[in-house]
This record gives structure tokens, sequence and C-alpha cells, in this order.
């Protein structure tokens, strides 16, 4: 697959000159790319330089359901090869703040998500993932002077860190002064905890906010529920944390979803301030997102459980995830596949 939106300017320059067209067109047909065009809807580029590129994909990502709920919009987005990814668009007061996906599936295991039930498809190319964002401010009426998508959140489906090099091309696409020009505090990565590649960002690309699925203080406990644990235990993930933060000089999120019976104890609240009490962070607590696949329940202790660990001086608030009346809340996001009623 040749994805015209994996190329930076200049490897768009250089694809011109081996086309023998001149330096210029290759800004011309980034500005279409990032405006969501095909090569019908691009009136700038001429009709011979449009053939030569008749091989190559302007947008690997088309928007083929978009659900709107009450402060979000769900969409299914098809791939080249017809796969079909979800992603999310939440409303805050701010602005527009997407969550893209970085792979098909995933194949991380965590017991309670809807993205890695049925494993993982395959990688999303840096384009894959760039073009989420093209499509979802095309669809918000934004272009690229006036884009209306102010944050970026890598949190849907995929491991962000299990697809490093196009995870990092598309940082550095996303942040370039020639393309959408997005602000690194403005970029938020989740990872379940792959701490060698944590430590590479962090010497790789520092400055973007770092978010760790931490959701257990306790090693046994979270092998039970993240297999990841058992690759990098919790000592480990937290040395890679602090590596981290003082690459970046930023302070480090640590995302604990509350589920029944599972984490929710006033003994897990102790362990979580004694992982994380010498660290520059804030920790988001979350209720558990209904996945139908899965036995579990959300806590009945999430006030309480804020409460304890604000005693204990932690810094502490609890998340609602938006886009739960249309499945597409924290955890719910899945991969499906063209059949039947979305087979139109
Ligand atoms: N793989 C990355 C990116 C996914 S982000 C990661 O693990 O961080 C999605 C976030 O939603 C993660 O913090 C994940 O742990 C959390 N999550 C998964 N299932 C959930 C559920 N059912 N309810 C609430 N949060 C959930």
């Amino acid at each position: 697959m040749n994805i015209l939106l994996d190329y930076s300017l200049q490897e768009l320059q250089e694809l011109m000159q081996s086309l023998n067209e001149p330096k210029y067109r290759a800004k011309q047909l980034l500005n279409s790319l990032l405006l969501g065009q095909d090569t019908a809807e691009n009136t700038t580029l001429p009709k011979l330089l449009k053939e030569k590129l008749q091989d190559y994909i302007w947008q690997p990502i088309k928007i083929h359901r978009a659900y709107e709920g009450k402060d979000a919009v769900k969409f299914l987005y098809k791939l080249v090869d017809n796969n079909i990814i979800e992603g999310i668009v939440m409303n805050h007061k701010y602005g527009y703040t997407l969550c893209v996906s970085t792979q098909v599936g995933c194949r991380m295991g965590c017991k309670f998500c809807a993205s890695t039930l049925d494993g993982l498809s395959r990688n999303l190319s840096a384009g894959e993932i760039l073009g989420q964002v093209v499509a979802v401010n095309k669809y918000l009426q934004g272009n690229i002077e006036n884009r209306k998508i102010t944050n970026i959140v890598l949190m849907g489906s995929g491991e962000p860190l299990d697809n490093y090099e196009n995870v990092l091309k598309f940082l550095q696409l996303i942040t370039s002064k020639d393309g959408f020009n997005f602000s690194k505090r403005n970029i938020s990565l989740s990872t379940c905890g792959l701490a060698d590649k944590i430590e590479k960002l962090a010497d790789d690309f520092p400055g973007i906010i770092l978010t760790i699925s931490l959701h257990s203080a306790n090693q046994a406990n979270r092998e039970q529920i993240m297999p990841v644990a058992k690759l990098f235990d919790l000592d480990r993930l937290i040395k890679s944390v602090q590596y981290y933060a003082q690459k970046s000089g930023r302070r480090v999120i640590f995302e604990y979803t509350l589920i029944d019976g599972v984490n929710d104890s006033v003994e897990d609240a102790l362990s979580l301030r004694n992982l994380t009490q010498n660290l520059m962070c804030h920790i988001n607590l979350i209720p558990l997102n209904y996945v139908k696949e899965r036995d579990l329940k959300t806590s009945k202790n999430i006030y309480a459980f804020e409460k304890k660990l604000k005693d204990l001086g932690c810094s502490v608030t609890i998340r609602n995830s938006l886009g739960s009346d249309i499945e597409g809340a924290c955890g719910q996001l899945r991969r499906k596949v063209l059949q039947g009623d979305l087979d139109e």
C-alpha cells in the first residue's frame, strides 16, 4: 500500500523529484491531503501529475458511519483493506479531542477491554493514524489553519507502543509545521506499560503527555488483569515512568479503572499511594465501562476510593469517560468486520 499521508513534506518533495515534477507541487499535494481531498476533489494539481499518482492512496481512512451522541461522535472508519476500526471525538468546552486508534485490534489481552477481544489483526501506518485526524477534521468542517480538533489522545484501539515506529512517525507528522502543527502539550499517549518503549519514547519524542494504564498497584493482582505485567513488572514500569518524567519535565498520568472486587479495596488504595508517592503524577479514576463479553462490574466504592487517596495526599480525580451512550467510551472501541448491515 502506497499511502501518501505516510509521507513527510520532504519525502513528498523527493517523490515529486522522482516523478520529474517541480518541488512546490509537494506542498500543494500535502495541503490537499490534509484537507481530506481525494484525487477527484483536488483542483490544484495538473492532470498529468494526478495520473502519475494513480497507484497511490490519497485518503486511507473513510468515515463509514458516524453516531452522534450527547457529547461525542463515534465513527466507524473503513480502511483500504476493508477492515473497520472505531474512533471517537469528544466535544469539550475548549474544543474537540480526537481519540485515535493505532492498531486494528490489540494483542495485549487486558481482561476488561473490548479492543483486544479478537487479538491483533495488523498495525496502522502513520498515514492511517493521521488519516483519522484528517477525516474527522473535515467532518467537523475544519481546515488546516482553522482546525477543529484541538487535542489528540492515542487511546483508541491498539497499544501505541506496540506499533512504535509508525506511532513515532505519526507524532512527527502531526506536530510538523508543514502540517497540522499540533503542540506536543496537546497530545497524550496511553500505554499499558511497555517499559522499554516508554524509555525509547523519552529519548525520541519527550514532551507529549504520557498516560499509564495502571489499574492495579499490586504485582500479582495486575498480572491477573493485564498480561503485560508479566513482561514488565511494576518496579520496571515505575523506573521507565521516572525516566520519562525526568526527560520530559511533565507529570505523568495514571489511569485506574475501578473494577468491583478486583482493585477497589482500601489496601488497593494504599498500594496505589505507595507506588506513586515519589512521582510527579496525577491519578485518574475511571468507572469501568460495560463490555458485554466481560464478566466484570464497575466498583461501588468509587467515591470512597477517591476520598481515601485524597486523604493519603494523592492528586486524584474521577474521570467519567464521554461517549458511553454510543459505546465509544474507554475500553469499548473494537474492531469490526465489514459484513451484514455494515456492508452497504
Ligand atoms: N493500549 C493503550 C491504549 C488504550 S487507551 C493502553 O492500554 O493504555 C484505553 C484506556 O481505556 C486504557 O486506559 C484502558 O486500560 C482503559 N479501559 C479498557 N477497558 C476499559 C473499560 N471497560 N472501562 C474503562 N476503561 C477501560
